[in-house]
């Protein structure tokens, strides 16, 4: 059962922080690596040079400025966020390190499109 797994208000993956909303989507060290490959994969640095940036896009559907982004990165990063989703829990459920190279891969794996048409 997957409560069984959950037993600590302790981040499963680091270890080192309370996991709140925040740190289970950008704030762990291991999701804000995460999310500069993602942003670098698309190109996007300037756009999204930061967690707190991911995260207002993520929330607000805006850059730090408060200017709406555009529907194609909103979707790539949408998509992304399915992905940690499922690697976190497949870590989680599994008792498996988060393997940042694995996610990445995934990330890739399963949003192949999205990625090869953002990225250039
Ligand atoms: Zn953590």
């Amino acid at each position: 059962m997957v409560l069984d797994k959950v037993t600590s208000p302790m981040c499963p993956l680091c270890g080192v922080a309370t996991e709140d909303l925040y740190h289970f989507v950008v704030g762990c060290s291991l999701k804000a690596d995460y999310w500069r490959e993602v942003v670098s994969l698309l190109s996007r640095q300037d756009l999204l040079p930061s967690s707190l940036a991911v995260w207002t896009a993520l929330t607000s559907f805006c850059s730090l400025d408060m200017v709406l982004l555009d529907e194609d990165v909103l979707v790539a990063l949408g998509a992304a966020f399915t992905t940690l989703w499922k690697y976190h829990w497949e870590s989680v459920i599994d008792v498996d390190p988060w393997i940042p190279s694995a996610a990445i891969n995934m990330v890739q794996h399963d949003h192949h499109l999205i990625f090869s048409s953002l990225s250039s």
